[in-house]
Parts: C-alpha cells; sequence; structure tokens
C-alpha cells in the first residue's frame, strides 16, 4: 500500500458547558459533540522522506503551520518512522467556523499513517497521543457522539441524533481564544442542562435534545456578531426543530427531522449566504478510510 484517502470530518456541539478556567489557562468543560458527514478528504502518498503538504484551501497554511503537519512529525517521531509523507487536503469544511476542521485533518492523518505504515496503535492509544495536538482531536479520532468533559479529552460515546443539519456559516471571522477570554465564567446566565441531553439521547427523545440545545459561547460571539442571532430566526421560521451556534462560532446549525424542510432551508439561506450544507449527523461506525 503506497496511499491512502482518510475523510476527516466537522463536529457539532449539542451543548457547550464551561464550568471554570483552569491555572494553566485551559477551561474545563462538559460538551455534547456530534460528528456530521461534512468532511474533508485527506490524501496521504508514501515518499522517501519528508513532510509535503498541498491543499486546495488558501486559508490556511501548507507548512509546519498546519495541524496536519503537526500529526504527521508526531506519528513519525513517536513512532521512529523513517519514511516520509504527502499530504494532499481538499478542504470542505469552513475554516475557523467552530467545526473543529483543523482538528479533524489532524485526527484522519493519524488514523490513515496508522493504517498506512502499519504501525498497530490502537485508536486509544491514537487519543492520548493526540491530545498534544489540541484539545477536539481526540474526540475526532473516537468518531461518531460523545460527551467530552475535562478539557475536552475524557470522552464518552454515546448514540448520537439521526437527523438532517443545515449549517450556515456567516462571512466573518471568530477566533476561539477571543471568544473563551471574552467569556465571564462566573456570571454565565444559561448553563446547558447536559444530564437531561444526555438522558434525551438515550430515550431518542429527539424533541427534548432539540429544546435544550445550549452553548455557554453563543450569547458572547452573539455580542460580538449580531449576525449570528439573525442566522438562528431564520433556522428556526424555515422550520428548524432547534438551532444553536457551534463551538465558539461563527457557525450556525439547524436541526432537522424531515429533509423536505431542510432542503427549504437550505434553498433559501443559499439565497443571502453563500457558506450554507445541507447533511445529515453522522455516527462513526462507517469506519476510517472511505475511498
Ligand atoms: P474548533 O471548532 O476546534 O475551535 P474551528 O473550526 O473553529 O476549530 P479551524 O477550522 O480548526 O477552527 O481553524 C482554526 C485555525 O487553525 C485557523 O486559523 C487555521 O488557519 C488554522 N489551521 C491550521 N491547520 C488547519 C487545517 N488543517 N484546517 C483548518 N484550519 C487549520
Amino acid at each position: 500500500m503506497n496511499e491512502i484517502k482518510v475523510r476527516g470530518r466537522a463536529k457539532i456541539n449539542l451543548s457547550l458547558d464551561v464550568l471554570r478556567r483552569k491555572e494553566d489557562g485551559y477551561h474545563e468543560v462538559k460538551m455534547i459533540m456530534q460528528q456530521i458527514d461534512l468532511y474533508d478528504e485527506i490524501l496521504l502518498e508514501s515518499r522517501e522522506n519528508g513532510i509535503l503538504l498541498e491543499t486546495n484551501c488558501e486559508f490556511i497554511p501548507n507548512n509546519e503551520g498546519n495541524i496536519a503537519y503537526k500529526a504527521a512529525k508526531l506519528m513519525m517521531d513517536t513512532f521512529h518512522i523513517d519514511k516520509g509523507i504527502q499530504i494532499y487536503i481538499h478542504k470542505n469544511i469552513p475554516v475557523a467556523a467552530g467545526l473543529a476542521g483543523g482538528s479533524t485533518d489532524a485526527a484522519a492523518v493519524m488514523i490513515g499513517l496508522n493504517k498506512l505504515w502499519k504501525i498497530g496503535a490502537t485508536k486509544k492509544e491514537l487519543m492520548d497521543l493526540s491530545i498534544q495536538l489540541g484539545a477536539d482531536v481526540p474526540f475526532c479520532i473516537l468518531e461518531g457522539a460523545a460527551l467530552a468533559e475535562g478539557i475536552g479529552e475524557k470522552l464518552t460515546s454515546i448514540e448520537g441524533l439521526d437527523q438532517w443539519v443545515v449549517l450556515c456559516k456567516p462571512n466573518i471571522s471568530v477566533s476561539t481564544a477571543s471568544v473563551y477570554k471574552a467569556l465571564d465564567v462566573n456570571h454565565i446566565e444559561k448553563h446547558p442542562e447536559t444530564d437531561k441531553i444526555l438522558k434525551a439521547l438515550e430515550n431518542k427523545d429527539v424533541q427534548t435534545v432539540v429544546e435544550n440545545l445550549c452553548n455557554v459561547l453563543e450569547p458572547v460571539t452573539e455580542g460580538m456578531h449580531p449576525i449570528v442571532r439573525d442566522i438562528k430566526r431564520k433556522m428556526v421560521a424555515y422550520h428548524a426543530l432547534g438551532s444553536l451556534m457551534s463551538g465558539s462560532g461563527p457557525t450556525v446549525f439547524g436541526i432537522y427531522k424531515d429533509y423536505t424542510k431542510a432542503k427549504n432551508a437550505y434553498e433559501n439561506l443559499s439565497k443571502v449566504y453563500n457558506q450554507i450544507y445541507l447533511v445529515k449527523t453522522y455516527d462513526g461506525k462507517d469506519g476510517y478510510a472511505n475511498e
């Protein structure tokens, strides 16, 4: 085997709670993560030595600044690999959008190289290693849906949603660091009822899940960019069961049971915004390398 193709899927947050700011600057969180079938396509090709990275996306680095490059370097150093790799990233996930686009590319590279180089590391080993790259990377390796605690690395797999999702990324950039910085952890108005959502997911009670979607970062990003609120209103006006901002934003998603309604929302939002997606939630069961 000389090459392998891997999909790196995006995630949305069905809930996002920040419990406290730790002394080391990280935040202790409690959140429900759900992968969706919006993915970057990553082609990994063996070469003699070195790491080369190409991408169709002008907004991400094509050198060691790219988290996918860092993931390849981490695999090489950890497992003492003396071969090289060419990474090609076809980006479909919008950048700096709250959808873990970088983290999922890193996860895909680790999973792909583990196969390509026949390293034989377990999923757990890869997840533990990947935390060095970023708090969301272990979840992207786990796939599907999970409760994430700690700084995001303590993961419990759960049965997620099986619904249509419309995503709308307004044409603004939001830095995750600036949103966390602006959050006053001691004065959060509304915390999500995470355990209630978990119970509802277990019982396949979609209505309770969508009624309780909640993200403590949403008011912060909304304060900076009122367009987030406008898009949420539109999602609901186009018959979403529920709508929320994902991660630190600015992407807003709507959950739809009915494909026709989701398509109608997608088409109407497409008239106003240019980064709109209509996908299904993803349960992580297709396996890693889907060619
Ligand atoms: P999260 O939801 O985990 O906060 P995000 O979706 O908000 O992540 P990313 O798309 O991961 O944000 O991008 C964050 C930053 O990382 C961008 O400034 C981008 O230039 C940089 N970056 C480095 N490598 C990548 C990559 N492979 N894909 C996307 N962004 C990357």
